[in-house]
């Protein structure tokens, strides 16, 4: 005999019915689960057993935030050993939400959570419904065993014959049948005649202990960024409110907000207040690239951190749990912002394509390079940092070193150019033989911005690992010129595991 699964039954369409018997066109009530479970008789017909919790009483998914989320963690932690896997049955609209923030709060995740809902329920049309289909399939999919398949141990939605990653996932049709899709990860299998896995997209079995985090903070503010918003002053308005320790700018394109200065002001305020910035795409394809090129240096600057491609919902959840996380730490507000921002842009769920991993070389990095009073070159060597990160070089996509507040006061000429060295032996000439030589770089004076960025990827998978020692030599070539910055660091992308 197979182990059973638990099905959590929270609500939704799929286990809704006309309010008035005789007219099909009432409107809809969620009925609790012993109704629900009479419209679905191939229960009986899986070949293992299904044992049930339900919210009392089911919702419709609009009605579901935290706290019902936090039903179901604690439903699937009790049966965490007894149960092959989950199905949590729920309303389409909000099931995106839930997705991703079961994504975060089940840490360790090794058996099959799986997702599921309907467009059309089998009460309301017991002949052409997908309910039916929907459900029987997750089950399947949450029993790898009985279903012959690999176990998939995430937080999945299986709908209309697609199983998609959680926390990847957006609703895209108000009432198809397949209603849902994942714009940066193809699915991880599907529902056909029979149920396939891609196995080389799903997560590995963590080897962790299975762990869960209930704690989330609600004060993630969304912001839509929108042609006439920068005129208006509801961002400083909404951020000013004392529970917005989060928010998710909403940017046009890979990542850009209007440029009015007092509009950047708005988030620069509430940043140094410690609230965390967030920048995600309003498209739905590709990623936010944010302080990749020297044209984000305002945002980069004012303290904005990348969703790169993650989804609205993944960053609003993603956030809400790791300021739950410092809220449980008994973090200050500098520890818990520092502590937010640099976990935001780390993988931790297969909710985003690229982490980032950074590492300050610290309020000693300032640098000054004159070439206008003496010889050229001159050089400068950054102290060394230990890189920060858990990458391994083949997954390396970028690394950058980046300079901070950059100025360039004097320089006579369209271009200059900067070679750059890792790990330079102090005696050694700046000889572009040596092992560390990183790029020689022609930067055009007239688009200088604060913020500078070097390509250093080759050179750095080729000699730096995770945890290494790390120093940075610049050599300015070019004559009378005269270049400072702030601050140094590096920024490694890595891809997510
Ligand atoms: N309003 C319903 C809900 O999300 C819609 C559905 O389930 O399709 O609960």
């Amino acid at each position: 005999m197979h182990d059973p699964i638990l099905v959590i039954y929270t609500g939704g369409t799929i286990g809704s019915k006309p309010k008035d018997a005789d007219d099909p066109d009432s409107p809809q009530i969620v009925v609790p689960w012993n109704e629900f479970r009479q419209s679905m008789p191939a229960l009986d017909h899986l070949g293992f057993d299904v044992d049930e919790v339900s919210l009392t009483p089911p919702l419709d998914s609009c009605n579901v935030g935290p706290n019902e989320w936090r039903f179901m963690v604690e439903a699937i932690e009790a049966g965490y050993e007894k149960y092959a896997g989950f199905v949590i049955l729920h309303g389409t609209d909000t099931m995106v939400y839930t997705a991703s923030a079961l994504s975060q709060m089940l840490r360790n995740l090794g058996k099959p959570v799986v997702l599921t809902g309907a467009q059309r329920s089998a009460m309301v049309d017991p002949v052409r419904n997908d309910a039916t289909q929907n459900f029987m399939t997750a089950c399947l999919i949450a029993n790898p065993k009985a279903a012959s398949i690999p176990v998939i141990p995430e937080v999945v939605i299986y709908f209309g014959g697609v199983i998609l990653r959680g926390n990847r996932t957006v609703k895209q049709d108000t009432a198809g049948y397949t209603a849902y899709t994942t714009p940066n990860l193809p699915p991880l299998g599907e529902a056909g005649e029979s149920i396939t896995v891609n196995t080389d997209l799903i997560r590995p079995i963590p080897s962790g202990r299975f762990n869960v985090r209930k704690r989330l903070d609600t004060g993630v503010l969304p912001i839509l960024m929108y042609p006439g918003i920068q005129d208006t002053h509801l961002v400083e308005r909404q951020m000013d409110d004392p529970n917005v320790k989060a928010a998710v700018v909403m940017s046009y394109g890979s990542g850009n907000i209007p440029t009015k200065p007092e509009f950047l002001a708005a988030f620069n305020a509430a940043i140094e207040r410690g609230v965390v910035v967030a920048n995600v795409s309003q498209c739905d394809r590709g990623p936010v690239e944010l302080g990749i090129y020297e044209t984000s240096a305002a945002l980069l600057e004012a303290g904005f951190v990348s969703g790169v491609d993650m989804t609205l919902e993944a960053a609003q959840t993603k956030l809400m749990a790791l300021l739950g996380d410092a809220d449980a730490q008994q973090m200050d507000v500098d520890e818990r912002q520092e502590f937010v921002q640099r976990a935001f842009e780390i993988d931790a769920a297969g909710e985003m394509t690229t982490s980032t991993y950074l590492t300050d070389f610290g309020d000693r990095s300032a640098g000054d390079l004159d070439t206008t009073s003496g010889s050229t070159p001159v050089r400068q060597a950054i102290r060394g940092a230990s890189v920060d990160g858990q990458f391994t070089n083949d997954k390396v996509t970028r690394a950058l070193v980046r300079l901070r507040g950059v100025e360039l006061t004097k320089f006579d000429s369209a271009t200059f150019t900067v070679r750059i060295f890792l790990n330079l032996d102090p005696d050694a000439t700046p000889d572009e033989r040596a092992p560390g030589f990183a790029g020689r770089f022609r930067k055009s004076s007239a688009d200088v911005t604060q913020l500078m960025v070097f390509d250093i990827t080759r050179a750095f998978q080729a000699t730096v690992r995770s945890g290494d020692r790390l120093a940075v030599t610049l050599v300015l070539d070019s004559k009378n010129a005269h270049l400072r910055w702030r601050r140094a660091e590096l920024a490694v992308f890595s891809e997510a595991a």
